[in-house]
């Protein structure tokens, strides 16, 4: 399994061209998408995102008023007070947690979630492979760009497409 993070990079942007012919491939025919989780839970069972963290430093996180609620009760604040300090708005993701330029989410420490108990609920399910809303076929644009920098969804796209049969399954 690959999970070092420079040829994930690599290949996820050298496979965007494959992965999206994959994303119609499944547009067009009919799998048991019980299948697919049951790959995806196996690919997250084999990878300790303790080692990783890219995704903090990577991606947005978006939160709903409940993470912030939850987080907020977690460090002991005020939830005014943790608004002001650790969200912003985000034209294409609405509130999301603050950044920090070189680091990614203010509460990436290292490899590591500060604030693992209280974490938002997209940080639980991510990438969103196993658990999710909406088909598979439909959230595939999400997975093609999650591929580049995510050993999770780098390795389960590879598994579902040798499911299949998907030509060429070679990384
Ligand atoms: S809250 Fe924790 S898990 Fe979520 S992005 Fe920040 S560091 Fe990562
Ligand atoms: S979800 Fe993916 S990118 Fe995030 S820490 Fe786990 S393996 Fe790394």
């Amino acid at each position: 399994m690959l999970t070092d993070l420079v040829q994930i990079q690599r290949f996820g942007e050298k496979k965007r061209p494959e992965n999206d012919r994959f994303r119609k491939h499944l547009k067009t025919h009919v799998y048991v998408v019980r299948k697919f989780k049951i790959l995806a839970a196996e690919v997250e069972n084999a990878i300790d995102c303790k080692d990783c963290g890219n995704c903090c430093r990577v991606a947005n996180t978006p939160i709903t008023p409940r993470d912030s609620q939850k987080l907020a009760k977690f460090l002991g604040m005020d939830l005014d007070e943790f608004r002001r300090d650790y969200t912003v708005h985000d034209d294409e993701d609405g509130v999301i947690l603050r950044r920090e330029e070189g680091k990614g989410c203010v509460f990436l420490e290292g490899n590591i979630c500060s604030v693992y108990e209280g974490r938002p609920v997209n940080c639980e399910l991510f990438p969103h492979m196993v658990k999710g809303d909406g088909s598979i076929p439909a959230r595939m644009w999400q997975f093609i760009d999650r591929a580049t920098y995510c050993p999770i969804c780098y390795n389960t796209l590879e598994a579902w497409k040798k499911e299949v049969g998907f030509w060429p399954t070679a990384k």
